[in-house]
C-alpha cells in the first residue's frame, strides 16, 4: 500500500492523519511506503531552476539551503525579524514555480481560472496532470513509488483546499500509468465534502473509494487484513517520515487524544453541521502512546490537534509532564481559570494555547452556545498570563448574531485585554451549508461550485463581509494594543510556529 500527503499546505511537521494510518498498518505488520509530497515537492520545486531572474528570487534560490538549515535550527526562532526574512526567502524560491495559472506558495496552492470546489475542475486536473506545477517530481516519485510498494491500493490524504488541485492530478498520473491500482481517498476535505455530497458519482472513473472519518479500518480492509479492537485507537508511526527536512526550529510532533469536538455545540461551527462523531482515545492509551512516541523522537514540541483537548487530558498533563514542550487548543473553562492549574499547566511544559475567543459580546456567545461568557474568558487569560501561558486567541466576525456594535465590543475586549493574548486570528464567519441557522437566513453560493462547503447569506442586520473587512482594516488591525501583537504573529507559519516564540516582540521561549 502507498500513502500519499500531497502538497500545499503549511510544511512544517509530518501529517498526522497519514500518520495514524501508518501506526494502524505498522501494528498489523502491512507493509506499506509513505510519501509526504507536501514537505519533498515544495522542497523540489524549491531548489529547482526557473527563469524568473528579479533580485529576490535569484537571492531566495541562492541562499535556499542556508534558510533551510537556519529555519530547521533552535536559532530559527531566536530572531523573529530574521526568521521572517527567512521564511519569506523560501517561500519566494517556491513560489518561483508558479506558472499555467496556478499560484503556489508554501501553505496555499490557487489556480486563476479554475477551483477546488468544482468537481469538473477537479477532473481537468487529473486529465492532464503534465499541466500541474509538481508534475516534474511526482511522476517520477509515484512511479518509483509503486514499483517499490506491495499491494494495488494508492491511498491519498486531503485535508485542505490548497491540496486539492495536486491530489487530483496525481490521482489522476496514477489511474493513467497505472490502471488497475485501487486509488482511495480520505482525510479533513474529504470528510466534509461526503458530509453533504456524492463524491462516488462524480470521480467514479477517478477514484475507486472515498473514506469518510478516521480511515485505519479502511485501510486494514483495502489490505485484507481483519482490524482488530485496537486498530482505531494506533499509536501514529513517524518513521516513514522526512522528520528532518519539515521547516520548523525543531520536530513538530503531532498527536490527536480524540477526533471530534467533547463539546460540538457551537452554532457556528463545521464539527456540528457536519455532525461528527467525538471518539476520545482512552486515557491510559494516551499516557503510553505520548510517552513511547516523545522518547522515539524526542520533538521540540507536541502539537495537539485535538479540536478541543479534554479536560482529563489536561489534568493529565498537568500531573503527568509529557516530557516536551506542546501546545494546543484548549476550551475556555472553569478549571483554566483557576491560577494554581494553570501553574501546573506551564510547569508540564505548556508552550501555548490556542483558544476559541469568538467574541467580546455576551450576547453573541450566548447566540453563539460557545457555553461561557467574556467574564469567564477574562479570567482564563488572567490565570493563563499570570502561569506565563501564552494564548493564540481565535476571534470571529460576522455571524447572524453579531451587529457593529458586538464587533466594537470584541475590539474593546482584546484591547483592554492584550496584554493578556500573545497572537491573534482573526476570522470572518462562513456559514456552513448545513448550519442550523441556514434555514431561517437568506442564502446564496458563496464560491460557485458544486463542492462548495459553505453560504454567503444575507445578514439579518446587515453587517456583511464588506462592512466586516473595513472595520477590521481600518478600525481593529489599526488600533495601537492589537496592531503589535498581529505584527508577531509568524509570516506564513502563523499558529504552527508561534509556540517557538515566546509570544512577547518574538522572543523565543
Ligand atoms: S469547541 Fe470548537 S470544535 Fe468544538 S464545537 Fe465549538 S468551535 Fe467547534
Amino acid at each position: 500500500m502507498l500513502l500519499v500527503h500531497p502538497p500545499a499546505s503549511r510544511p512544517c511537521e509530518p501529517p498526522p492523519g497519514l500518520a495514524r494510518l501508518s501506526g494502524a498498518l505498522t501494528a498489523r505488520g502491512v507493509a506499506h511506503e509513505v510519501i509526504d509530497a507536501n514537505i519533498e515537492g515544495p522542497l523540489h520545486l524549491a531548489g529547482s531552476t526557473c527563469k524568473r531572474r528579479d533580485t529576490w528570487t535569484v537571492r531566495a534560490k541562492k541562499n535556499l539551503e542556508r534558510n533551510l538549515s537556519f529555519l530547521r535550527s533552535p536559532e530559527g526562532c531566536r530572531t523573529f525579524d530574521r526568521y521572517s526574512r527567512a521564511v519569506r526567502d523560501v517561500e519566494r524560491a517556491v513560489a518561483a514555480a508558479s506558472g499555467g495559472g496556478f499560484r503556489i506558495s508554501l501553505a496555499d496552492m490557487t489556480q486563476e481560472t479554475l477551483s477546488p470546489l468544482r468537481s469538473t475542475d477537479l477532473l481537468l486536473a487529473a486529465e492532464h496532470p503534465d499541466g500541474n506545477p509538481f508534475c516534474e517530481y511526482f511522476a517520477p516519485r509515484l512511479r518509483e513509488a509503486i514499483a517499490r510498494a506491495s499491494g494495488d491500493v494508492a491511498g491519498f490524504s486531503i485535508n485542505y483546499l490548497g491540496q486539492a488541485f495536486t491530489a487530483f492530478a496525481m490521482m489522476g498520473f496514477l489511474r493513467r500509468e497505472f490502471p488497475r491500482l485501487r486509488i482511495v481517498a480520505g482525510g479533513g476535505l474529504i470528510t466534509s465534502w461526503m458530509s453533504r455530497i456524492d463524491l462516488g458519482a462524480r470521480f467514479s472513473g477517478l477514484v475507486n473509494r472515498f473514506v469518510a472519518g478516521p480511515g485505519e479500518v479502511a485501510v486494514l480492509g483495502l489490505s485484507g487484513v481483519e482490524p482488530d479492537g485496537e486498530t482505531r485507537h494506533a499509536a501514529p508511526a513517524y518513521d516513514r517520515f522526512p522528520l528532518e527536512d519539515y521547516v520548523a526550529p525543531g520536530l513538530i510532533l503531532a498527536y490527536a487524544t480524540s477526533t471530534g469536538c467533547f463539546w460540538g455545540r457551537c452554532r457556528f461551527c463545521p464539527e456540528r453541521a457536519e455532525e461528527n462523531a467525538y471518539t476520545p482515545v482512552p486515557l491510559d492509551l494516551v499516557k503510553d502512546q505520548l510517552r513511547g512516541l516523545v522518547s522515539r523522537h524526542v520533538p521540540a514540541v507536541v502539537h495537539f490537534t485535538d479540536n478541543a483537548l479534554p479536560a482529563a487530558v489536561l489534568r493529565h498533563l498537568s500531573k503527568e509532564p509529557p516530557g516536551a514542550p506542546w501546545y494546543g487548543f484548549a476550551r475556555v473553562t472553569e478549571e483554566l481559570a483557576d491560577p494554581g492549574f494553570c501553574r501546573l499547566l506551564a510547569a508540564s511544559g505548556c508552550a501555548m494555547l490556542k483558544l476559541g475567543l469568538e467574541s467580546g459580546s455576551d450576547r453573541v456567545l450566548d447566540a453563539m452556545q460557545k457555553g461561557f461568557d467574556t467574564a469567564l474568558s477574562l479570567r482564563v487569560l488572567k490565570a493563563l498570563r499570570d502561569a506565563g501561558v501564552p494564548v493564540y486567541a481565535y476571534l470571529l466576525f460576522g455571524t447572524p448574531y453579531e451587529t457593529e456594535e458586538d464587533a466594537d465590543r470584541t475590539l474593546k475586549f482584546a484591547a483592554e485585554h492584550s496584554d493578556c493574548i500573545s497572537f491573534l486570528n482573526l476570522a470572518v464567519f462562513n456559514l456552513p451549508t448545513k448550519s442550523p441557522d441556514a434555514d431561517r437566513l437568506k442564502t446564496r453560493q458563496f464560491y460557485g461550485g458544486d463542492l462548495s462547503l459553505y453560504l454567503d447569506f444575507e445578514h439579518p442586520g446587515g453587517w456583511d463581509r464588506r462592512r466586516i473587512k473595513v472595520f477590521l482594516d481600518r478600525r481593529f488591525r489599526r488600533h495601537t494594543a492589537i496592531a503589535p501583537i498581529l505584527r508577531r504573529d509568524p509570516p506564513i507559519f502563523t499558529s504552527n510556529h508561534a509556540a517557538f516564540f515566546g509570544g512577547r516582540d518574538g522572543e523565543a521561549t
